[in-house]
C-alpha cells in the first residue's frame, strides 16, 4: 500500500463515522510531514450546520494544531471531491496538495462542476491528485444513498405523508444522489 492509500484508507474511516450518525459518508485528514495532524467527517445533519463539512471540520482542527491559519507544507486527503465552499477554504489556508477520492460530477469544485483550486487569478493554487482508492470511496457514498433510496420507499409504503418530510435528508446530499452513485 502506498502512502497515499494508507492516507487514504484513513479518510475513509473518518467517513464511516458520518455513516455511523446516518450521515452522507465523507471523511478526511490533513497530513503534515508524513503525519496526521488532524481528521474530519461530514457531520452537517448532526450539527445542523451548512458549515459542518468534514473538510472544514478538519482545517479547524488542523490550524489549531499549527497555531496557524495557514496550512502550508499540508496535503488533505479526502474521500469526495470538495464543494465550492470547502475548495474556497483550502486555498484561503494555502494548503499543498488535495488528493481526492471520487470526483463529484454535480457539485465538486476540484475540476467537476469548476475548478477552485487552480484558478490562475488567485494568489494561491493547490495540486490535485485524483482518483486514490476511488472504488472504494465511491462504492461508500453509491451504497449509502441506495440504502437511503430503499429506506425511503419503504416509509413512502407504510406512511406517505411522513414520507414526504424526509425528503430533505436526499435533496440535502452534497453528491447529488445519482452523481457520485453512477
Ligand atoms: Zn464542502
Amino acid at each position: 500500500m502506498t502512502d497515499q492509500e494508507r492516507f487514504m484508507k484513513e479518510a475513509i474511516r473518518q467517513a464511516k463515522k458520518a455513516l455511523k450518525l446516518a450521515e452522507v459518508p465523507i471523511g478526511c485528514v490533513i497530513v503534515c510531514d508524513g503525519k496526521i495532524i488532524a481528521r474530519g467527517y461530514n457531520r452537517r445533519n448532526t450539527d445542523k450546520n451548512t458549515l459542518s463539512h468534514a473538510e472544514l471540520n478538519a482545517i479547524r482542527k488542523a490550524s489549531r494544531v499549527m497555531g496557524d491559519w495557514r496550512l502550508e507544507g499540508c496535503t488533505m486527503y479526502v474521500t469526495l471531491e470538495p464543494c465550492q465552499m470547502c475548495a474556497g477554504a483550502l486555498v484561503q489556508s494555502r494548503i499543498d496538495e488535495v488528493v481526492i477520492g471520487c470526483m463529484n460530477p454535480k457539485a465538486g469544485c476540484a475540476g467537476s462542476v469548476l475548478n477552485l483550486l487552480d484558478m490562475p487569478g488567485f494568489n494561491h493554487q493547490v495540486k490535485i491528485t485524483k482518483g486514490v482508492l476511488e472504488e472504494e470511496c465511491s462504492s461508500m457514498l453509491s451504497a449509502f444513498f441506495k440504502e437511503l433510496r430503499v429506506r425511503k420507499n419503504l416509509q413512502k409504503k407504510i406512511s406517505p405523508s411522513a414520507a414526504s418530510q424526509s425528503d430533505e435528508t436526499a435533496s440535502g446530499d452534497p453528491s447529488g444522489s445519482s452523481g457520485t452513485a453512477s
